[in-house]
């Protein structure tokens, strides 16, 4: 299990200041909220951005395939009842509670419990955030109202749904219990969450105590026991400590007071920083989903100090989970732990790709375009977006995965409302309220569009607002259509993806233009625009091939930036795909899967369009024994699938690399 959040909205840079500083944005004239909190002000160091994020209230999605899972996604977060959800925080500060209480992970006797309460705090701050509803800012501050009388039962700062005792046999034992600063962390970004998006200043307050009893707690400590207490080395770390460090970092960004940003590096470990720093893979072995958050925190640490050591550590993570560590879809890890750098297909199972994992490495990824701005950085994003966290959801009843399986014949299993509660439906909660977060940055007089979803962003200091329609990935064009008060002087980035082969098409209010980029880079508009001004932008997908790194004979499918997977029926996969337990399938035989042979150079001559049906594909005379069906990995559930084949290059003379 394992996970954490929270873009640098606290941070870096004058972007979020910027973006806080107008009280209209993403809010509608009638839409009553609270006038968001002047940003935390952070160290000056806006000169480490190359591009700003856009406060998730800037943009607004519309209609189409994300969207859809926004709406899913707030169905759910209404649906949960916040006083279950409170029970075992109001049960440990001897607050009597009638509730029913939730099982799962969030069962009264499982040592994660609580967490979930953490994300959910964030989720609704998030989601009311990126759509206004009225209904999420209520339940957020219910939630933290009542966290609040918890606290002061308690007495000492200490907020849990678990008793102080967790952090006692940690401290003696350096284990036998399951993971409470993973815990602590997304309880404490929540309220950040609710502090940021909502304007919840007794979040913060509470978030601030917690804070501070853990520092000093952590004070009584020697330095030895310190470093066993947050030794995650190994399978199955007992102290997966989530983003302690990032939490940390972001109330020192608030508060401006050395004493958080010290008791945050007290969490960025040396045996971790150093390797990576120095450009050393020592991620096999490690557990994915504990290391992601810390090099998330490494990342924060940089930009609130500017220490070169933490960037190199954190760009150069970053690059080799995207390029040695990952699968095809963006997802990284087999039974929740990092391989030896390209083992790909040798790990293919039924768990494969946690979305905690996927869900961390996004938000990682918001910080590395930020510093850098490149393609590359968008492209991964646009990868893992579509091809993990878009289908990691059920449409039938929104529930999320937490393994999305890439074994051959495996198939897709969800959580419950109310029984599971695993790491990853924390995460997932937050996923889908998300899909504004990325798809547009900004800097002085330049705006990139780096994701083509249909979606509104204001850009109140500009005047400027750009609407965006498309049913990208579904058709291959999308309209950018301008709003300004005035005639703005502005340069547009468009990201022309690695995967545009086949050549970029543009036109401004219907005058063809050329596209002067490569795969991979940006074209420039820059000009005057003013209102009703329109850009149409066409972006052509091809048929291509990954080759597993491990094994060139063992292929994905691709078209565009998605991952097509085959449609192997429903045999064998049971009715109830929305379970408790989230390896309740794991041991469920699954059948032979077809192989595919075909001319590498010409995947057109053996992978025909099916017609009336987007994105779909059906092999000709390529399956083995039989034919097979793609689809776009996001749009399959319930049934077998496999993303991976066994391949026959009929263009090579010899099968092996
Ligand atoms: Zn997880």
């Amino acid at each position: 299990m394992s996970s954490l959040k929270t873009c640098f909205r606290y941070g870096l840079v004058i972007g979020c200041a910027v973006a806080v500083a107008c009280p209209v944005l993403g809010q509608t004239p009638t839409d009553p909220s609270p006038p968001a909190i002047p940003d935390p002000a952070f160290i000056d160091q806006e000169n480490l951005a190359q591009a700003e994020p856009f406060d998730l209230r800037q943009v607004r999605i519309l209609d189409g395939i994300c969207k859809t899972n926004e709406d899913l996604d707030e169905k759910y977060l209404l649906s949960l009842d916040p006083d279950r959800l409170l029970h075992n925080f109001r049960v440990n500060a001897g607050i009597p509670s009638t509730a029913q209480p939730l099982g799962g992970w969030e069962d009264p006797k499982c040592g994660l419990r609580g967490h979930f309460v953490g994300h959910y705090l964030s989720a609704c701050a998030e989601m009311y955030a990126a759509t206004g509803d009225q209904q999420l800012l209520a339940r957020g501050t219910y939630v933290v109202t009542e966290l609040g009388k918890c606290q002061d039962a308690l007495g000492s700062g200490y907020l849990s749904a678990f008793p102080t005792t967790a952090f006692d046999t940690l401290e003696t034992k350096y284990g036998g219990v399951w993971a409470p600063y993973y815990t602590i962390h997304k309880i404490m970004a929540g309220l950040l969450d609710q502090y940021h998006y909502c304007g919840n200043r007794q979040a913060l307050e509470i978030a601030i105590k917690m804070a501070d009893y853990f520092r000093g707690r952590m004070a009584k400590l020697t330095p030895d026991q310190i470093d066993k207490v947050l030794h995650t080395v190994g399978r199955g770390p007992q102290n997966e400590y989530g983003g302690m460090s990032e939490v940390l970092h972001n109330i020192y960004a608030i508060t401006k007071k050395p004493e958080y940003l010290e008791f945050a590096d007290v969490f960025d470990r040396s045996w971790v920083l150093n390797p990576l720093a120095m450009s050393q893979d020592h991620l096999d072995g490690l557990h994915a989903n504990t290391h992601i958050p810390q090099v998330i925190g490494f990342a924060r640490h940089y930009e609130l100090t500017g220490d070169p050591r933490y960037q190199r550590a954190a760009d150069y993570f970053w690059t080799q989970v995207t390029e040695h560590h990952s699968y095809v879809t963006g997802s990284n890890s087999k039974a929740e732990h990092f391989l030896a750098p390209d083992v790909e297909a040798n790990a293919l199972g039924a768990d494969t790709g946690e979305t905690c994992n996927v869900y961390n490495m996004l938000k990682l990824t918001q910080h590395i375009f930020a510093w850098k701005a490149d393609a590359a950085s968008a492209d991964y994003y646009e990868l893992a977006l579509y091809n993990h966290i878009l289908g990691s959801i059920d449409p039938d009843t929104g529930m999320t995965t937490y393994f999305m399986s890439l074994k051959p014949g495996h198939f897709k299993i969800y959580g419950t409302p109310d029984t599971s509660f695993w790491c990853c439906n924390g995460t997932g909660i937050e996923n889908h309220a998300k899909y504004g977060a990325a798809i547009y940055y900004h800097h002085a007089d330049t705006l990139w569009v780096n994701l083509f979803i249909p979606s509104q962003l204001t850009w109140a200091e500009k005047g400027l607002s750009v609407t965006q329609d498309t049913t990208f990935p579904e058709s291959d064009e999308t309209t950018l259509t301008i709003t300004a008060s005035h005639p703005t002087p502005l340069k547009v980035l468009l990201r022309v993806p690695y995967w545009e082969t086949k050549g970029a098409l543009l036109k401004i209010n219907g005058q063809s233009q050329a596209v002067d980029a490569t795969p991979g880079s940006y074209v420039t508009l820059d000009r005057t625009w003013q209102t009703g001004d329109k850009i149409e932008f066409t972006l052509p997908m091809t048929l291509h091939l990954h080759r597993a790194a491990d094994n060139p004979n063992m292929v994905a499918i691709m078209y565009g930036p998605l991952v097509l997977a085959g449609d192997l029926g429903r045999d064998g996969v049971p009715a109830n795909d929305n379970v408790s337990k989230n390896n309740a399938f794991f041991k469920i035989p699954d059948p032979p899967v077809p192989g595919l042979s075909g001319d590498s150079t010409d995947l057109d001559s053996w992978i025909k369009p099916v017609t009336g049906q987007p994105l779909t594909f059906t092999t000709l005379n390529a399956g083995h024994p039989d034919d097979v069906q793609l689809k776009p990995f996001y749009a399959i559930h319930h049934q077998r699938y496999s993303v991976y084949w066994q391949f026959s290059d009929s263009t090579r003379t010899t099968s092996t690399p």
